[in-house]
């Protein structure tokens, strides 16, 4: 597949300024077929191997929803562990300097959750963590997931592993029925159809092959 640049997509100036500042000129693979569906908000089953750049695919596409003005979290990105959830957060903000003032947060186990209350009642407008910690917060009422457009389930192979399926389940009940809800996976194992059953409307699949 040829690669196109980005320039070939219906960006704002903006994004595509910011996206040529941080050296991003041309798609991966898994960008090329993904953000033009992401961009018609449709949901999406998207896999391909580890470090071929799945986060700005669905960060670009969640960015561009936001509202800025309003600072209650309208993007949800869960991940399987707290060092994922920090590099999909540290990828989100540089792909957000095309705007100003976006906060984005994570809200990760394994840290005090303190500090995290403080950061939720500051507003944000993403919200990037690990469904344990994410579950505790809305058991708590710190987090309130009634303005999410886009819910991302990232590396959802491994949350499945982990056996986050439950926790999953119950954060996805408190977000409207009408957003986005994007699947991204490094591998397609059975489960993955199950979960997307459970939590998609008509999703597209999209499978990146690994030529050795
Ligand atoms: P994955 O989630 O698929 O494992 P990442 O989203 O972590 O992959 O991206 C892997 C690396 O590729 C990161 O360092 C990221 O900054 C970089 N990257 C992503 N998209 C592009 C692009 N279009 N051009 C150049 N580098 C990119
Ligand atoms: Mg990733």
């Amino acid at each position: 597949m040829t690669s196109l640049p980005f320039t070939d997509l219906p960006l704002p100036q903006a994004m595509l300024d910011n996206l040529t500042a941080i050296g991003y000129q041309e798609m991966t693979p898994i960008q090329q077929q993904s953000l033009p569906l992401l961009l018609e908000k449709r949901d999406l089953i998207a896999q391909a191997k580890t470090g071929s750049g799945k986060t700005a695919a669905f960060g670009i596409g969640l960015l561009l929803k936001l509202d800025p003005t309003s600072f209650t979290p309208q993007a949800l990105v869960l991940c399987p562990t707290r060092e994922l959830a920090t590099q999909v957060a540290n990828e989100l903000r540089r792909l957000a300097r095309f705007q100003a003032n976006i906060k984005i947060i994570t809200l990760s186990g394994g840290v005090s959750i303190g500090p995290q209350i403080g950061s939720l009642e500051h507003g944000a407008h993403v919200v990037v963590g690990t469904p344990g910690r994410i579950r505790d917060h809305l058991n708590k009422g710190t987090l309130k997931l009634g303005r999410i457009k886009t819910l991302v389930l990232d590396e959802a192979d491994r949350m499945l592993d982990m056996g986050f399926r439950d926790e999953i389940k119950q954060i996805a009940k408190e977000t409207p029925p009408s957003r986005q809800t994007l699947l991204f996976s490094a591998t397609y194992p059975e489960g993955i159809q199950a979960l997307s059953a459970e939590f998609q409307r008509d999703p597209a699949t999209i499978t990146i092959e690994t030529r050795e």
